[in-house]
């Protein structure tokens, strides 16, 4: 997808730390942390919103969810950690590329972003 800045991370256009991928997607850290720890798991198939994936893009994000968990303790979240996907305006969505915000390495308590 053209003008989209997490296709460019993907595609390697934009130089960027990546901290794991696999098949299914990458992850990074947010440019503009809200937590001690804020990582972004991007899926490497590019789709806008939940309500537009294809059973395809449903069982990756099933997927990715599953392997945060595995990934959890070398990404520095053994404590636990929050995850979060805007959706849309009222959520302050920023960039039309689906992705899930993973925030700890400290206590979130009620904590919003956005
Ligand atoms: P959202 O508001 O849910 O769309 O979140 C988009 C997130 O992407 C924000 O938290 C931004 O700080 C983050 N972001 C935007 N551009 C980059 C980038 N080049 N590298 C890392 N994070 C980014
Ligand atoms: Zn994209």
């Amino acid at each position: 997808m053209e003008d989209c800045v997490f296709c460019s991370i993907i595609k390697g256009e934009i130089p960027t730390d990546i901290l794991y991928q696999d098949g299914d997607f990458i992850v990074i850290k947010d440019i503009n942390p809200m937590a001690k720890i804020h990582l972004l798991a991007i899926p490497k198939v590019h789709f806008p919103l939940l309500s537009m994936q294809t059973e395809e893009g449903v069982q990756v994000v099933s997927r990715i969810i599953h392997k945060i968990s595995e990934l959890a303790e070398q990404l520095g979240l053994k404590n636990g950690y929050r995850l979060m996907i805007n959706q849309g305006e009222d959520a302050g969505q920023t960039v039309a590329h689906l992705h899930i915000h993973i925030l700890g390495g400290e206590n979130l308590d009620a904590r919003w972003i956005n």
